[in-house]
């Protein structure tokens, strides 16, 4: 287990700047998930980590040790990929002990190590067979295990679980997060997929275009992201960007303006807004509640009229999709069997304290100070 500090770190590839300059501090036994969209850096990122790719720029420690410069194999790393990157003519044994002969470790201690990782992940069984024997997970068990047996210091993840289907992908989800636990290890995990990064990670590094834009608690991220870039990658469906004009405002609540000429209400809580400007205000779908025309408005929530596109059933929960003339159509969480039905006309509630504010920029508008 170590720590693993990034200073400054940046990569460009023939002139194109692709890691603008990162600082970031892993503690030891944390699990940190990269997360944001293909083309963000986040493959770049851990391959610096692991000393697959050098660097442009800035340093890098591992356990307070300076790696910026040290081949893969000096840096106590092990990487697993969503590839699986098994050795097709070696058997499961085999392609686990390859990296601690390569060590020049003895039978023994290799026999045990093994043993001890295919205990964990349960694929004692399997030691004898070769990969292309084997299902995509248990490839993927066996690549994991790979990463165990070298007992490394850091372990790194570049979206291990992209290849499996759905169901699978929960399960081998809980198998790391078991893992992570039971090793204590300092874990690094790339991931595109927001549910990953949020049921896994003690804290998540949203990326996009090589530059961190938010770091923080999986919670923390979701309750306030700091731009609208965070608000809408983490939530699923993403939350409602309607844009609005500031029409008025005293010191607690102001009334913003759709293009419709819609008036909605919400709470500043303490934010800067100035007449005349120009907002992006978000709701999540579970803020927003799907009326009919008669229903009663909940206390402290503006109406907002519209009409039900289609309505997604999950089974548990039910999400409709209504186009109020705010240029896409907003998400609305059903809970329970409402009847609500196709072409419904309908009233959105829309939460004045339940939202969230971004500036002509996409940022968290400044907090008055008091
Ligand atoms: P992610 O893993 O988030 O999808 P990557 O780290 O793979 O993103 O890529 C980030 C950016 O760097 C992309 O624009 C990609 O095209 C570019 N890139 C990655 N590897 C190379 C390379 N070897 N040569 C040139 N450009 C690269
Ligand atoms: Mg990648």
């Amino acid at each position: 287990m170590a720590a693993v500090d990034l200073h400054s770190v940046a990569k460009s590839f023939d002139d194109v700047d692709v890691i603008g300059g990162i600082d970031l501090s892993v503690t030891e036994g944390e699990f940190v998930a990269f997360v944001g969209p293909s083309g963000s850096g986040k493959s770049t990122m851990l391959r610096m980590i692991a000393g697959l790719e050098t660097v442009s720029g800035g340093r890098i420690a591992i356990g307070g040790q300076d790696v910026t410069y040290a081949p893969p194999a000096d840096r106590g790393i092990a990487m697993v990929f969503q590839s699986y990157a098994l050795y097709p003519h070696l058997n499961v044994f085999e392609n686990m002990a390859f990296n601690l002969r390569l060590a020049k470790m003895g039978n023994d201690a290799i026999r045990s190590r093994i043993e001890e990782a295919a205990d964990i992940l349960q694929i004692g069984a399997l030691l004898d067979r070769r990969p292309s024997q084997l299902s995509g997970g248990q490839k993927q068990r066996v690549a994991i295990g790979r990463a165990i047996v070298r007992h490394p210091r850091v372990f790194l993840f570049d979206e291990p679980l992209s290849n499996l289907d759905a169901a699978l992908r929960v399960e081998m989800r809980l198998e790391i997060e078991k893992l992570h636990n039971a090793l204590g290890a300092t874990m690094i995990y790339v991931t595109h997929d927001q549910v990953e990064a949020m049921t896994l990670a003690d804290r998540i590094v949203a990326l996009e275009d090589g530059a961190i834009q938010q770091i923080g608690p999986p919670m923390e991220l979701y309750d306030r992201p700091a731009n609208q870039f965070v608000a809408g990658f983490i939530g699923s469906p993403k939350m409602n960007f309607l844009p609005m004009k500031v029409a008025r405002h005293d010191g607690r609540t102001a009334r913003l303006a759709l293009a419709s000429g819609v008036e909605v209400a919400i709470d500043l809580a303490g934010r800067r807004l100035d007449t005349g400007q120009q907002v992006v205000v978000g709701y999540r779908p579970e803020a927003v509640v799907l009326l009919r025309a008669d229903d009663p408005l909940p206390d402290g929530a503006s109406a907002l009229p519209g009409r039900i596109l289609t309505i997604e059933h999950l089974g548990n929960v039910s999400f409709g999709y209504v186009e109020a003339g705010t240029g896409t159509p907003v998400a609305v969480q059903i809970i329970g069997r409402t009847g609500h039905q196709k072409n419904d006309a309908v009233i959105l509630a829309l939460p004045s304290a339940d939202c969230h504010v971004f500036d002509g920029r996409g940022q968290r508008p400044a907090i008055a100070a008091h």
